[in-house]
């Protein structure tokens, strides 16, 4: 058995002919002889042009040819073979990937595949190891996904927090420096290009830097010393200062041209600097309502001198001579269109739809008519919470720009910590992507945390499978997931986490809505309840000797615990017993911060305890 390429073909090539050789050698006991060989070609000709990833499967008793229309869908080729023969790639850890035996007769198949949108990817978010992030990396195009989003200049902020072990007091702090990572960031870049992946870059961050800090966190800045570059923040009441203590978070006067002259010369030298970058993301701060007042900025709008600022950027790359492709974003007060400005150069940019403040109890809404949107108040504004009228924003910027675009969305930031089940997440996500299409978007980034697999990675997988067949169906990917990850009883997991799904409360756990409800406390009791009552059957998957049928049944008790904790906690907010529901969110934070390493690479301690307190509203430290 041989998996051959052309000599000097790329990196990923070698990478998809090494993946295929070793799976298929786990696979098939007795290997076909010499004479059967694959062979994998990139061949962009053989497809329609400007096709979004595709490939084209031929195997016959001899074996045959897999091509696709660029390296990387070589590669994503290779793994859907193998997911076609029956490997399931259920998690980023690849110790609970499914590798069955088969027949060489199994290998013979003919399909081809092309990729319902153009971009399909994740970017980073939580507390993450080096080993979490490439994990991630490495298991992206098993399933289909296409691009990795490292935010800032260098991933710093989530690392950080995870070596830090910032929200854990049982684990000791290690080092972690800015230096760390961008060494790490130069190992993972490799991993990512090795993959033909597109690599996205920075977003916030660049006003902290114009104003002369090192921005590669939200962290608060405690150095106050340097007042050279006051002059350049947005002016607030009449004061210019750091919003908050946080560069990251803080605007600029977008009037003043020093300020744009230095933010326009960062963009551009960061350009030149990462060639190997396919979007370049330029964003403004990451706070709303605190916008320059001065008496320039309040004739015009936030949207406007954003515009002026793309453009400006865009004149000096062409005289650079950088073709970086620059994403902008709509949300916050960018969501309301510019009055007067236009991009000069739309091929030069790509819209990114970021619906950051939208419900997660349901999907896009798509049928709720013409919604108008609200007036622009300079430093009052309302974020939409409602789904018509985050439709109805960026319909009104469609009318003004017809280049590239996708959502980046959030249902695995924060909202899923209140879906128990993840069953309704998942449902949500597969159901938003397939509006895409109806919302002239060209696919879709997800902002997340990379350890989000509690109590399993159902909404992970539907995405992935979703954004690159978007008719692949609800049903047939739930069920080829549970029956994986459960064996026998998988129907019995899957009612069980159902039912927890249909009592969730994603927009309760992010902070939406009044924090006394009996119809929260209500839910959270029969929580209670169904988790006592799959007592038994969970335990049924335990052998005397302590070992569990699979991994997937032992995630699900401690699952189990840790909502017996988190739904009580929940159901004393929601009564009003603010001071009790605390004691029992410090019960809850003991019981996963000691168990924390275990599990690591399931479920981001760092992050729950953070959306418990800062948007729940769990705990407020007694005074
Ligand atoms: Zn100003």
């Amino acid at each position: 058995m041989k998996v051959s390429y052309e000599s000097g073909a790329s990196e990923t090539i070698v990478l998809a002919a090494e993946e295929l050789s070793v799976y298929l050698k786990r696979m098939i006991k007795e290997l076909p002889e010499t004479e059967w060989e694959i062979q994998l070609v990139s061949d962009e000709s053989s497809f329609q042009a400007d096709c979004n990833d595709s490939f084209r499967i031929r195997i016959g008793a001899c074996g045959g040819c897999i091509t696709g229309s660029n390296d990387r869908s070589v590669l994503l080729a290779v793994y859907d073979y193998l997911h076609y023969l029956g490997c399931r790639f259920l998690m980023p850890q690849k110790e609970y990937e499914i590798v069955p035996c088969i027949e060489k007769e199994n290998l013979e198949v003919s399909y081809e595949k092309q990729a319902s949108f153009f971009h399909r990817g994740v970017c980073i978010e939580g507390a993450d190891s080096f080993e979490n992030i490439l994990g991630y990396i490495e298991w992206l195009p098993k399933v289909g996904f296409n691009s990795f989003f490292l935010q800032f200049k260098s991933p710093y902020a989530f690392m950080e927090r995870w070596y830090r072990h910032l929200e854990n007091p049982y684990v000791p702090a290690q080092d972690y420096t800015p230096m760390d990572a961008v060494r790490d960031m130069e190992r993972l870049e490799t991993e990512i290009k090795r993959r033909g992946m597109m690599l996205h870059k920075a977003g916030h961050g660049w006003t902290g830097e114009v104003l002369g800090y090192h921005t590669v966190s939200w962290n608060r800045e405690t150095e106050n010393d340097d007042e050279q570059f006051t002059h350049r923040m947005a002016m607030i009441n009449g004061k210019r200062e750091l919003f908050g203590g946080v560069p990251a978070n803080t605007n600029l006067c977008y009037h003043n041209e020093d300020a744009i002259d230095a933010f326009v010369e960062l963009v551009v030298d960061y350009a030149k600097k990462n060639p190997s970058m396919n979007y370049l993301h330029v964003w403004l701060a990451d706070e709303y309502n605190n916008i320059c007042e001065c008496p320039e900025c309040v004739q015009t709008t936030l949207s406007d001198q954003y515009v002026e600022l793309l453009n400006e950027i865009d004149a000096r790359m062409i005289e650079e001579n950088l073709d970086t492709r620059i994403v902008f974003l709509l949300y916050q007060e960018l969501l309301w269109p510019p009055v007067v400005q236009r991009l000069n150069h739309q091929e030069r940019f790509v819209l990114m739809f970021a619906p950051i403040s939208r419900t997660f109890e349901k999907s896009y809404e798509l049928d709720g008519g013409e919604t108008a949107i609200p007036v622009y108040v300079r430093n009052h504004v309302t974020l939409p919470t409602n789904l018509a009228e985050n439709m109805a924003f960026l319909r009104q910027w469609q009318k003004i720009f017809e280049g590239g675009s996708f959502v980046y969305d959030y249902p695995l930031g924060r909202a899923h910590y209140g879906d128990f089940g993840y069953v309704h997440i998942a449902k949500v996500i597969c159901s938003d992507i397939q509006k895409l299409d109806r919302m002239k978007l060209d696919g879709y980034i997800s902002c997340q945390e990379l350890r989000a697999a509690f109590p399993n990675a159902l909404p992970n997988y539907m995405m992935a499978y979703t954004l690159f067949q978007k008719d692949v169906g609800e049903k047939e990917v739930i069920e080829e997931y549970f029956s994986a990850c459960y064996g026998e009883d998988w129907e019995k997991a899957l009612a069980y986490l159902t039912k927890l799904s249909d009592l969730n409360c994603c927009d309760y756990v992010n902070g939406k809505g009044e924090r006394g409800s009996q119809e929260i406390a209500g839910r959270m009791e029969q929580v209670i309840q169904c988790c006592q009552e799959f007592e038994k059957e969970i335990d049924g998957h335990c052998g005397k000797d302590g070992m569990w049928d699979t991994f997937f049944w032992e995630l699900l008790s401690y699952h189990r615990n840790y909502i017996l904790l988190f739904a009580d906690a929940l159901r004393l907010l929601a009564e009003g017993e603010e001071e009790q529901a605390g004691q029992k969110w410090e019960a809850m934070r003991e019981y996963i911060c000691l168990n924390e390493q275990k599990y690591q690479p399931f479920f981001d301690v760092y992050r729950i305890l953070e959306v418990t307190r800062k948007y729940t509203g769990l705990y407020k430290p007694q005074k």
